[in-house]
């Protein structure tokens, strides 16, 4: 049987001339180790460096140089394996990837084939009409990044840069599970959300420190679940692969284009061949860079400089003690504790950063009124200034404060609009800011009772219009809030107008 939780509630369907279309992804994502060093070396890793001046010898790959394992990069690959609930292998190894290229001196890529660290796991995939689903992770191993070749510099020459050589990376293979354009989105974005909360990749895909290979094929109706019944990749179409997307933007478009692409071709009476492709964003289109028969024959075997990774259970449980809180967690929590919508909870979880101060403003607080103070004003002033939490002019403690002033009646919503509108631009405190500008609602009934008096003895005319038809009382409360600054209680406003009018 099937597990409904794994299954997709949207598949895409794309309706063809010979009937309807379903989609099927499968992502490579490759992840950057948050590390100071690379993988084998203790060559720096710091981005936008100098060119070729973070090369150790064994990055150069400088005759008689071995590589040396960076405990810390494992590590970051064992943290990122428990934080997608997948198997950890006590045993893995290294093999080495054969291929030439002017990146890569060494002429081969160690990475780990047959024996990863990380077997299979979950992502819990969430899209924004409030469906979720399980997708599976099948592996996750570490290898080496390679470095870049500039072609653009000058008209004859090609330049290498060895900086990003030996770069650790993550490579978390999902099965093809994913089942749409917007679905393999929010598939990265949960799993960069996972990456940043853990602390082992920052996630940043302009840097290219998130990469997507996307592969996606192309099945009728009935097929992906009959694969998924009987674990037979025969019911599936042919796959393509799209290298190298750094963005969310374009992995959606290629899927989308790529899918319509093979579809093209088997209402044609053609069939797709199992290739590599890369995705031309001013084009929007998929070209073919290699097709299996000229695959690379990578002759993998293992790698004879580095023995067999094997690591302790006990090891392996203190990193999994040290796990912070993660973001289905999290979100669960703000849930129960604080009545969040799910929706606000989500926006509130996305960042780790973002969450922890929503928790400090909402602790011991009104938590939906501080969810919509956080999400609705805080956010959409920090977004407008291209601003993020950390540089916010309003402390979490303060925002705590001005919801404490709303929840004691001290100001009413409106006031302390004004009140969070001079605490963000001048830093100052809303408590010290209410006191001085002298902005504490009038709950005194006996201010408000002489501002009522004053309006009605002004109105005569409204005075009786009001005493014919009650739903007018309103107008006399409009006055009233005009008349003392806004700053009145406007419930008892209310209810002063129509015991007055009333009498
Ligand atoms: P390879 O070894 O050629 O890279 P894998 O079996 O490792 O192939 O699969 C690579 C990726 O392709 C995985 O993410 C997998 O889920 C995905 N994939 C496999 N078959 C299909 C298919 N028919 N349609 C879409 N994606 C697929
Ligand atoms: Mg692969």
């Amino acid at each position: 049987m099937l597990d409904l939780s794994y299954t997709s509630p949207t598949p895409k369907v794309i309706a063809g001339a010979t009937g309807d279309w379903e989609l099927v992804i499968g992502l490579e994502v490759h992840a950057q180790v948050a590390s100071k060093a690379k993988l084998f070396s203790g060559a720096s890793t710091q981005f936008g460096a100098e060119p070729n001046s973070n090369v150790a010898f064994v990055d150069a790959a400088m005759p008689g140089m071995l590589p040396v394992i960076n405990e810390f990069c494992v590590e970051q690959a064992v943290r990122t394996g428990l934080g997608l609930k997948a198997q950890i292998n006590l045993k893995s190894a290294f093999d080495r990837k054969n291929y030439f290229y002017p990146d890569l001196p060494q002429g081969y890529q160690i990475s780990q084939l047959y024996e990863p660290i990380v077997g299979e796991g979950e992502v819990l995939v969430e899209m924004g009409d409030g469906t979720a689903r399980m997708v599976r992770v099948e592996r996750i191993h570490i290898e080496q990044d390679a470095g870049k070749s500039i072609h653009d510099m000058d008209p004859n020459m090609s330049f290498v840069d060895l900086n990003r050589t030996g770069v650790a990376l993550m490579e978390i293979v999902s099965r093809p599970d994913i089942r749409g354009p917007e679905e393999a989105a929010a598939y990265v974005v949960k799993l960069r959300q996972i990456l940043r909360y853990l602390g082992t990749c920052d996630g940043n895909m302009q840097n290219g420190n998130l990469r997507a290979d996307v592969n996606v094929s192309v099945c009728r109706p009935g097929d992906y679940e009959r694969y998924r019944e009987t674990n037979d990749f025969g019911h599936l179409g042919t796959r393509c692969e799209i290298k190298n997307m750094n963005s969310m933007r374009f992995i959606q478009a290629a899927i989308e284009h790529e899918a319509r692409r093979q579809i093209a071709i088997l209402e044609d009476g053609g069939s797709v061949d199992q290739e590599t492709r890369l995705y031309d964003p001013d084009k929007n289109e998929t070209r073919s860079m290699r097709s299996k028969e000229e695959a690379h024959d990578y002759r993998y075997f293992p790698c004879p400089d580095l023995l067999p990774l094997e690591i302790e259970q006990d090891w392996v449980d203190a990193i999994k003690a040290s796990l912070p809180e993660l973001p289905d967690e999290k979100k669960a929590r703000f849930i129960k504790d604080f009545g969040l919508k799910d929706y606000d909870a989500s926006v509130l979880t996305a960042d780790v950063a973002n969450a922890a101060y929503f928790e400090e403003v909402a602790r011991g607080r009104d938590g939906k009124l501080a969810a919509n103070w956080v999400i609705n004003e805080l956010f959409g002033r920090l977004k407008k200034e291209d601003h993020t939490i950390s540089e916010s002019p309003v402390s979490a403690a303060a925002l705590g404060s001005i919801i404490e002033l709303i929840s004691k009646g001290d100001i009413s919503g409106k006031i302390a609009k004004e009140v969070f509108e001079i605490a963000y631009t001048t830093g100052r405190d809303p408590v010290e800011i209410v006191e001085t500008e002298g902005l504490k609602q009038v709950t005194d009934t006996g201010a408000i009772e002489a501002a009522v008096d004053k309006v009605i003895a002004d109105n005569p005319a409204q005075v009786e219009k009001a005493r014919a038809n009650p739903k007018l009382a309103g107008w006399f409360v409009g006055q009233v809030m005009k008349a003392t600054g806004g700053k009145a209680n406007p419930k008892a406003v209310n209810e002063m107008v129509r015991a007055k009018l009333g009498g």
